[in-house]
């Protein structure tokens, strides 16, 4: 019995956007398939994406969930939520990572602080796949704690002079335009201090300094301003309140994370189910051994708890409630749950499972990093333990 009624609209949305996936990305990946079974990767994935992008915009899904005065398609936390598990669960290369759904370089309610003309050069293209973002925060002496961002912008009548350095910034690369992160008052710090800039990507003094090899892959990168000239119009939102500005989205981003963590659970336990069937060894099934069906049944209930909680983190927010606690417990659970899945589908497929071209161990890796960002488990804990006055 479902905690949850789901509305009957979302189903027909998830089917869309399953259908959208068969209909425009799986040609896509069939074309390359040899290179994604060996490598797990597809060259020239970034412009594969783009143009499934625009596809996406066209048909209204990638701006789905920003409101409907901005363009957008208004659905709300947990029509989210089950947009973006359903994206995951397809285990859909292309499609993921922000081909059919935003990832950091689409709109986000961030974005919503953006005055007329800002609106105008940077929300609507966004909403359109026209134009792409980047979310430019973490620095190397600033991760977990990013109130200790060190980039500065120095006001210089009405322009402000940025020097500094990013790390980490998912599509810092490709991006039009980033959401940078400044100290322009360093005694406020954050409550005040921290002014986020929209800087585009070709303003003179803005290096992309390189791309960051990371497990998975290499979209990330290192971003580098030297007597970067940025005039004041381009602050985002309120001059010293960047921060406030940035955690409009974090519970949005966390229960994204946390939905997708479930989408991709949800493929693996039904891949590693129907190959326990197939799969023979001493004269039965594999999944007639109760060591087998241990790793099956833990994956289906630790999935099913991490889904239940995403969306009720997510009926909370649509409810009007405070969803901060639930989008940490949902993100927290999901990222953890995740990789624990992928590892026992590994497991299961036995040394297939280590192999590239069974698909399998691809996600264990991308998963992996689930646990980082948006806040790691740790800070996460922090956070929950705080909750309860701790
Ligand atoms: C794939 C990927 C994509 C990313 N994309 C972006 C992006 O687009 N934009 C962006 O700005 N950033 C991005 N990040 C950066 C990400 O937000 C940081 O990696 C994250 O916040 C952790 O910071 P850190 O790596 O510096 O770790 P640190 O802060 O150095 O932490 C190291 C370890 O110490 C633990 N720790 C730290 N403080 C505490 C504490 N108080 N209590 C308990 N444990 C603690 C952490 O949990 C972690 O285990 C990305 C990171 C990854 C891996």
């Amino acid at each position: 019995m479902p905690v949850l009624a789901i509305p009957d609209e979302y189903a027909a949305l998830t089917d869309a956007l399953r259908d959208f996936v068969d209909r425009e990305a799986r040609p896509l990946e069939e074309a390359h398939a040899q290179e994604l079974q060996e490598t797990g990767h597809i060259t020239g994935a970034v412009e594969l994406r783009r143009g499934l992008r625009k596809k996406s915009a066209a048909a209204g899904f990638y701006q789905l969930f920003m409101p409907e005065e901005v363009g957008g398609g208004g659905i709300g936390y947990l029509g989210m939520a089950l947009a973006y598990e359903a994206v995951a669960a397809t285990g859909s290369y292309l499609a993921g990572g922000g081909g059919l759904l935003p990832n950091v370089e689409g709109p986000t309610p961030v974005l919503l602080d953006c005055n007329p003309e800002q609106r105008a050069r940077y929300l609507d293209p966004t909403m359109r796949a026209e134009r792409e973002s980047a979310f430019a925060l973490t620095e190397p002496e600033a991760g977990s704690d990013a109130t200790k961002i060190k980039t500065r912008a120095v006001r210089n009548g009405d322009t402000f002079v940025v020097n500094g350095r990013k790390h980490f910034i998912t599509h810092g690369a490709y991006a039009d335009y980033v959401l940078l992160f400044a100290v322009t008052d360093p005694e406020k710090g954050a409550q005040g201090g921290i002014t986020c800039f929209l800087v585009d990507t070709d303003t003179p003094g803005f290096t992309v300094a390189r791309k960051q090899q990371t497990m998975y892959d290499d979209h990330q990168a290192e971003l580098v301003f030297e007597d970067m000239a940025v005039p004041e119009s381009q602050i985002l939102g309120r001059e010293g309140y960047g921060f406030y500005s940035a955690m409009k989205w974090i519970n949005g981003g966390r229960i994204q994370i946390a939905a997708a963590a479930v989408g991709i659970a949800d493929m693996l336990l039904a891949k590693m189910t129907e190959y326990a069937k197939q799969r023979e060894a001493f004269g039965k099934p594999i999944g007639k051994n109760q060591y087998v069906q241990g790793h099956i049944v833990d994956s289906l209930v630790e999935l099913e708890q991490a889904r239940y909680l995403t969306y009720v983190a997510a009926d909370t927010i649509d409810n009007g409630g405070d969803g901060r606690m639930w989008a940490a417990k949902a993100k927290y659970v999901a990222s953890e749950m995740v990789g624990r899945v992928a590892d026992r589908a590994i497991q299961v497929y036995g040394g297939n499972g280590y192999m590239t071209e069974m698909g399998i161990e691809r996600h264990a890796r991308m998963v992996r990093a689930m646990r980082l960002y948006e806040g790691t488990s740790e800070i996460l804990k922090t956070n929950i333990a705080k909750g309860l006055g701790l």
